[in-house]
């Protein structure tokens, strides 16, 4: 079973482009602060992403 990593990562809005960051698993979805579109959605597990991954923190 492939392990799975809890990361940060720094992500952009696909819809109004602020920038914001957001855990990959998170146990509720994260939405824009700005706009609130959901980020990430939380599945329980890692998190489906819907912006566009700028970096990953490490
Ligand atoms: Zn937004």
């Amino acid at each position: 079973m492939k392990k799975l990593v809890s990361k940060f990562l720094r992500v952009k809005c696909t819809d109004c482009s602020s920038e914001q960051i957001v855990f990959n698993r998170p146990a509720i979805t994260v939405k824009c602060l700005t706009c609130g579109k959901s980020l990430v959605e939380s599945k329980g597990g890692v998190g489906k992403i819907n912006a566009e991954i700028l970096e990953v923190l490490e």
